[in-house]
């Protein structure tokens, strides 16, 4: 080992001697990967090829005692700190050039106690890994859409899937969290223990701390659940978004459809004439009695002429990763994000207007279906803010070489300022990008003061900066 250059907090570098990093090494039961490393490549590669970071070294934490000797170590040397669960953030926010990352991936037990319907999970499972485990037992929390999504970020930003309108977001799920915070103090958040804490985990991001174990609670889910898509053709798009705004406004907690533009992929069930045409498709799933869930989707199902209509009773964990073969990491990405109350006619010309123009086979419009649970739950009683949201819309831009970001870059902000006028100027922190900083004020509307109170209580000197940040009062960003 020789001697290392480190980025802290300030900006400059330090240099760490061999002996200093081989002494922190050896209180690791996880273990440190420097830059020349047989596998620091691999390690420091994120969802979102878009972003390309070094890491001065990267700490695989096997435990809390490993977060912990990270947290305290950085400390000492006013290291610059970043936290990666499994990745995923569109922001990068998991890794930062020549800092230390506190990689948590390497933990991933879960443990389910089906008689108490509770699961505890570690920082680095993937919504696969949990729904794997749960549905063991015919149990499951709401989670994301994509199974390769980390537990840890998709929580502590608010949380939202095909269960949501029925059980809430994830974090309305969250009983209590495993918290190390900035001094490398242990702490348990609770609605029991350090409740302001509990508050603002569940949204705030990771401003507070590292999470090192989650505790949520479970409800019965399948085995199988009517659930599947609908793809129809492109230019019955605007009939059938009118048509789907007023199904969806009466759709019971249990039903959840999600509209997604784009141009179709090679899926087996289409037809090879439809393979790369523009489509829309309705993604659907009812968390009930399946034949309640038939007769709920039959008249959403009468719509139009689609190309396929694959509705059917599917596994749950099935069909929580039909999405994935769209999400594969390794392709440039860049999203923009809004919520909305309503579905305006203006507002779905905009988007009807901007498909023929998608800059990239891969990009999408995605517009969540919210309400329901996650709208009944008062606004100031997590830091996820947003109840109001009835529909989210994330524009997903997405293809392969680094050629085509002007052209898909400007799409996604053209389209994402001519819908504007329609939005509610509320964002969900989780879809941010790295330029959109501006936009936390915006990610927490009225809680925001709340959060920079326990940003002082809890992270005075903004060591946990490195996310989509709310600066202590008086400190630095
Ligand atoms: C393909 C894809 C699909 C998605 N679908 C959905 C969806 O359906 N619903 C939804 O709600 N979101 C969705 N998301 C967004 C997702 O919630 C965020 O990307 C989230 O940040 C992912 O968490 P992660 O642990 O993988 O991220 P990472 O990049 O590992 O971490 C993100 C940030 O979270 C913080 N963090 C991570 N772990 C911890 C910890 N243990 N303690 C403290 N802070 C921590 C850190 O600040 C870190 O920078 C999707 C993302 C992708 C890429």
């Amino acid at each position: 080992m020789t001697d290392i250059q480190v980025l802290t907090m300030s900006g400059s570098n330090v240099t760490l001697s061999a002996e200093n990093v081989s002494n922190f090494a050896s209180t690791l039961r996880g273990g440190l990967t420097l830059p020349g490393d047989d596998h620091y490549d691999e390690q420091r590669e994120i969802w979102n090829a878009m972003i390309d970071r070094k890491p001065g070294m990267i700490v695989r934490c096997q435990g809390a005692a490993d977060v912990t000797h990270a947290v305290q170590f950085a400390r000492e040397h006013d290291l610059l700190v970043t936290v990666r669960g499994a990745g995923h953030n569109i922001a990068g926010s998991s890794i930062a050039e020549g800092g230390m990352l506190i990689d948590l991936s390497p933990m991933k037990s879960v443990y389910v106690d089906p008689s108490a319907c509770i699961a505890r999970v570690e920082p680095g499972v993937t919504l696969g890994d949990l729904d794997a485990e749960t549905q063991l037992h015919g149990l499951a929390t709401p989670v994301g859409i994509n199974t390769t999504t980390g537990i840890a970020g998709l929580t502590l930003g608010g949380g939202f899937g095909w269960l949501s309108r029925k059980h809430g977001l994830t974090a309305d799920n969250l009983l209590s969290a495993d918290v190390v915070t900035a001094d490398g103090t242990r702490l348990r958040a609770s609605a029991d223990e350090n409740p302001d804490l509990f508050w603002g985990l569940r949204g705030g991001g990771g401003n507070f701390g590292i999470v090192t174990s989650f505790e949520f609670m479970l409800h019965p889910v399948g085995p199988e659940v009517m659930s599947g898509v609908i793809v129809h053709p492109f230019k019955d798009a605007p009939a059938l978004l009118r048509s789907y705004r007023e199904f969806a406004a009466q759709a019971p907690d249990e039903l959840t459809v999600w509209v997604v533009l784009r141009k179709a992929p090679p899926l087996p069930f289409l037809s090879e004439d439809v393979h790369g045409t523009d489509v829309l498709i309705f993604a659907c799933l009812y968390a009930g009695d399946m034949a309640e869930g038939e007769k709920a989707l039959q008249p959403l199902r009468e719509l139009g002429t689609p190309h396929a209509d694959m509705i059917s009773p599917h596994p749950y964990c099935g069909f929580q990763g039909a999405f994935d073969p769209l999400l594969t990491p390794g392709r440039r990405n860049y999203w923009k994000s809004h919520d909305f109350t309503e579905l305006h006619d203006e507002l779905l010309d905009v988007l009807t207007s901007a498909v023929p123009e998608l800059p990239s086979p891969e990009t999408e419009i995605f517009i969540a279906h919210m309400g329901g649970f996650t709208s009944r739950v008062p606004a100031d009683a997590t830091a996820y803010r947003h109840r109001d949201a009835q529909f989210i819309m994330n524009v997903h831009g997405r293809w392969e070489h680094a050629a085509d970001d002007e052209r898909g870059i400007g799409w996604c902000r053209d389209l994402f300022d001519a819908a504007t006028p329609y939005a509610t100027g509320g964002v969900y922190v989780n879809f941010m990008t790295e330029e959109e900083g501006g936009r936390v004020a915006e990610a927490y509307g009225a809680s925001y003061d709340r959060l920079v109170q326990l940003k002082n209580t809890y992270d005075p000197d903004n060591v946990f900066r490195f996310n989509q940040n709310i600066a202590p009062s008086g400190g630095t960003a």
